[in-house]
């Protein structure tokens, strides 16, 4: 999905590389989280991957392209595959919340019944329907990261980027969001996410890869964000505890998709009951230890249970994207089955234009 090889970059006018030496590759379907201190490397690093930026040596495959290949004419249509959201949301603070998630298909050229079609969906799938006609400065900071990321999903990307995208939210809002791309995750969306936020890399046991002076210093399955000590404590205690608690709440909701699909034990979601139900209640201690144990077992079964896959070949860029099989799951009561929504047939496949994407 991504591969970098041997990434080494220098930007002008520097003496010391911003990455070195940089070799990793994230498979269809995983959720990675890159993590590191602040110039590390690792807004570079999705940079990169966006083909925003070049490598000064080695080579960045993405999709199955080597990017440095890749025409200046055909960056467009290579961002539609790769979503991507910011830490500052990046949204056009003159356009409603429609016209921003549909401004990216405008410009590449989708239908008008497409549009009027597929915009409402992405915001019912990110928990913001009924929002259509508020323009950014009329929402919350979390409601405006959703919209960011319909905008980026708008175009049902395989390639989900995050730069620190809890950065500008407290922390129940930040567990909103990541509780949203956890989602999207178990929905097929390949997610990566650059983050410092150390709470939510020891609680979801994802993937880590941990830079230090632009070099890869760990890269762990299931991994924390590593030595906490030096990091700043920035919330009081109670609520960075019911915030905890609430994320792991919001991983195991995703658990409870996969016992759905029928790939995990039912005890799971016991597990997961007793563990939402502490979450619920008041910040207790006790309660709060009684959900960290009840959410390791179900990650123990989970891990038991969840399938080895294999990395399938990369497909094609330039052919038409496949239609899901694997719906993105839709958050809180919105009752939407996205595998019927065809939002992949339906897409503009014009290539050749200019367009802001979904990176601007
Ligand atoms: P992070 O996202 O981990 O904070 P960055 O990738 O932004 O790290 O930065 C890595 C290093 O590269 C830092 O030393 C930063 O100052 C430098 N850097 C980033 N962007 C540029 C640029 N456009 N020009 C020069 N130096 C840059
Ligand atoms: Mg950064």
């Amino acid at each position: 999905m991504i591969r970098f090889e041997n990434v080494t970059k220098r930007y002008r006018g520097t003496a010391r590389p911003a990455l070195l030496d940089v070799d990793f590759e994230v498979l269809r379907g995983e959720f990675v989280f890159l993590v590191g201190a602040s110039g590390s490397g690792k807004s570079s690093c999705l940079r990169l991957v966006l083909r925003e930026d070049v490598p000064s040596d080695g080579r960045v495959v993405v999709l199955g392209r080597d990017l440095r290949t890749l025409s200046n004419r055909k960056v467009p249509y290579f961002r539609r595959h790769v979503g991507a959201v910011f830490q500052d949301f990046r949204l056009l603070p003159t356009k409603t919340v429609f016209q921003n998630v549909a401004f990216t298909l405008q410009v590449t050229g989708s239908s008008r019944a497409f549009i009027q079609q597929s915009v409402p969906e992405v915001l019912a799938l990110v928990g913001l329907a009924g929002k259509e006609k508020r323009f950014p400065h009329e929402l919350s900071g979390g409601e405006q990261q959703r919209v960011a990321i319909a905008r980026a999903l708008v175009n049902r990307p395989q390639v989900l980027l995050a730069d620190e995208p809890t950065g500008n939210l407290d922390p129940a809002t930040s567990v909103e969001i990541m509780q949203l791309l956890s989602r999207i995750n178990a929905g097929g969306t390949t997610v990566v996410m650059a983050t410092h936020e150390a709470g939510f890399v020891d609680q979801m046991q994802r993937r880590v890869i941990e830079l230090r002076d632009g070099e890869i210093i760990r890269d762990e399955r299931h991994g924390g964000y590593g030595d906490t000590s030096a990091l700043p404590s920035l919330a009081p205690e109670p609520e960075r505890g019911a915030a905890a608690v609430a994320a792991l709440t919001a991983v195991l909701e995703v658990h409870r998709e996969l016992v759905e699909t029928g790939t995990v034990d039912e005890s799971v979601v016991d597990a997961a009951d007793a563990a939402a139900a502490a979450a619920a209640a008041p910040v207790d201690e006790d309660l709060v230890v009684a959900a960290e144990a009840a959410i390791e077992e179900s990650a123990e079964a989970l891990a038991d249970a969840e399938p080895t896959y294999e990395p399938e070949p990369e497909p094609a860029i330039a052919k038409a994207p496949v239609p899901r099989t694997n719906p993105i799951p839709v958050v809180e009561a919105v009752e939407l089955d996205v595998a019927d929504l065809g939002l992949a047939d339906r897409l503009g496949l014009r290539g050749d234009e200019d367009e802001v994407g979904p990176t601007s």
